[in-house]
C-alpha cells in the first residue's frame, strides 16, 4: 500500500506569477520572450511600477524636514519601507536597515566606514574567488590605504569554497571574511553556518552578499549569523538604485560616517559637526524615496507568494535544465557544486559565448554571456566567461524548453 503524503506543497503556478509582470508579455524578435537573465536583474510586478507612479502622482516630497502634508505622507511611506524590509531580512530593528543604491554601494560602505577605522597593516580580510568585483575591489581599496591585505579562500574545481582552505586561512590577522550567500557566475550557494563558525572561531566579522539569495529564498540575517548582509531591490522585483546595508547594531553604532552632508547630521558648526544616530548617520542627502517606497512593495508582493513553492518551482527549473544539458554533446556545465540556486552556467564546444547570446537574443531568448563580472573565477576555472541562464519565479519549464531549442540551433550553426 502506498501511503500519501499528507501535506504536499501546492503546484506554484508560474503562469499566473508571470502575467502579473508586463514586461514578459511581448515578441522579442518576432518570438514571445523568454528572459533568462534574472541574476543580472529581476522584472518588476505591476504593483510595484503602480507604488512608484502612485508616489509620484501623489506623494513626492522630500522626506524627514518638512513640516507639510506631502512630505509627512513622503517620509511615512519612506519609513514604512524600511520597517517591511527590516520584517523582510528578519533584522531585530529598522534602524539597522540601512538605504543605499545597491550591493555595491553598501559593500562599499562597510570597506570604508569599518575598513578604514579599524583595519591595521597585516589584518587581513578573505574574499573568496568566487565572488563578483564588487566583493573584491572594494577591500582591494581599503587594503590599500591602511596595510591590510585581501586573501582570496580557495575554490574547488566544482565551483565551491574550499572549507578546509579556508580553515587553514584562519588566523588572528583575519578580522574580515566576506563571501556571498550564492555565486552570481555558478548558482553555488555557500555553506554559510560553516562560514560564519570558521570565521567566528577567529573573532572574525562576516559580511555576506545577499544579492543573489534575497529573490530565491526566505532569508533571516538573525539565524544566519553574519554581521554584514548587503542585497540590491533591483534584483528583488523593486526597482535599480535601491539596497540595504544591514548590519548588527554595535558595530553600525561604532562605524564612522561614509558620506557626509544632509540627513547625516545631528548639528553643523565651525569647527565640530555632530552626527544623527542609526539609520540617518550612513544616509547623507536626498534618499531614493520612490525606490525605497517601489522595493517595499515588491516585498509586499513577496509576501503574497508561497516562497517555498516557489523555489520548489525553480530548482525543478533546474533539474530539467541539468537533464536536458546531459543530452546536449559539446555542452560543459561550468560548476557542478551540490547545493545549486537556479543559475545554469555553461559552454558550448566551438563556440564563443557571446554569439551563442546573440543567436539566443534572435529567438527571444534572454541569456548573459561574458565573465559575470567574476573574472578571478574565470580565471582560476580557466576560461573566458560562460553563457548565464538565470531562472526566476516568473519561468516556465516551456522557458526550459525554449533555451534549449535555441541551443541546439546554435550548436547546429556554430559547432
Ligand atoms: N554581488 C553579487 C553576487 C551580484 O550578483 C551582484 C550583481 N550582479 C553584485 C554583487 C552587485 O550588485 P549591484 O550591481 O546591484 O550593486
Amino acid at each position: 500500500m502506498t501511503v500519501r503524503p499528507m501535506h504536499t506543497v501546492a503546484a506554484f503556478d508560474a503562469e499566473r506569477v508571470r502575467r502579473d509582470f508586463p514586461i514578459l508579455a511581448q515578441q522579442v524578435n518576432g518570438h514571445p520572450l523568454v528572459y533568462l537573465d534574472n541574476a543580472a536583474t529581476t522584472q518588476k510586478p505591476e504593483c510595484v511600477i503602480e507604488a512608484i507612479a502612485n508616489y509620484y502622482r501623489r506623494d513626492n516630497a522630500n522626506v524627514h524636514r518638512g513640516v507639510h502634508t506631502l512630505s509627512d505622507r513622503a517620509t511615512h511611506s519612506f519609513e514604512q519601507a524600511r520597517h517591511a524590509l527590516a520584517g523582510f531580512l528578519g533584522s531585530p530593528r529598522p534602524e539597522q536597515v540601512i538605504w543605499t543604491s545597491g550591493t555595491t554601494a553598501a559593500i562599499n560602505l562597510v570597506a570604508y566606514s569599518w575598513g578604514h577605522s579599524t583595519l591595521k597593516p597585516g589584518d587581513r580580510v578573505l574574499v573568496s574567488w568566487l565572488e563578483h568585483h564588487s566583493n573584491i575591489v572594494p577591500w582591494q581599496l581599503v587594503a590599500a590605504a591602511t596595510g591590510a591585505e585581501v586573501v582570496p579562500i580557495p575554490v574547488t574545481d566544482d565551483g565551491e569554497i574550499d572549507l578546509e582552505a579556508l580553515a587553514g586561512l584562519l588566523d588572528a590577522r583575519v578580522k574580515m571574511v566576506a563571501v556571498n550567500h550564492v555565486s552570481n557566475a555558478l548558482g553555488t550557494v555557500n555553506p554559510v553556518a560553516e562560514i560564519v563558525r570558521l570565521a567566528k572561531s577567529v573573532d572574525a566579522l562576516v559580511l555576506l552578499d545577499g544579492a543573489q539569495s534575497v529573490a530565491h529564498w526566505p532569508v533571516d540575517v538573525t539565524s544566519l549569523g553574519c554581521d554584514f548582509f548587503v542585497m540590491s531591490g533591483h534584483k528583488l522585483f523593486g526597482p535599480t538604485g535601491t539596497g540595504v546595508l544591514w548590519g548588527r547594531e554595535h558595530l553600525l553604532e561604532a562605524m564612522p560616517p561614509f558620506l557626509g552632508g544632509g540627513e547625516m547630521i545631528d548639528r553643523v558648526g565651525f569647527p565640530t559637526t555632530t552626527f544623527s544616530g542609526l539609520p540617518f548617520k550612513f544616509e547623507a542627502g536626498t534618499p531614493n524615496i520612490a525606490g525605497a517606497i517601489g522595493l517595499a512593495a515588491a516585498v509586499d508582493y513577496l509576501g503574497g507568494i508561497d516562497r517555498r513553492a516557489a523555489a520548489e518551482h525553480e530548482a525543478a527549473l533546474l533539474a530539467r535544465t541539468l537533464e536536458l544539458a546531459a543530452e546536449v554533446d559539446g555542452l560543459r556545465r561550468i560548476g557542478r557544486p551540490a547545493h545549486a540556486a537556479g543559475i545554469f552556467s555553461f559552454l558550448l564546444e566551438g563556440t564563443h559565448p557571446s554569439d551563442v547570446g546573440m543567436l539566443l537574443d534572435q529567438q527571444g531568448i534572454a541569456v548573459r554571456t561574458g565573465h559575470h563580472c567574476a573574472q578571478p573565477l574565470m580565471d582560476r576555472l580557466g576560461i573566458p566567461g560562460t553563457v548565464r541562464a538565470s531562472y526566476s519565479i516568473y519561468n516556465t519549464q516551456e522557458d526550459v524548453t525554449r533555451l534549449f531549442e535555441g541551443i541546439r540551433k546554435a550548436k547546429r550553426l556554430f559547432a
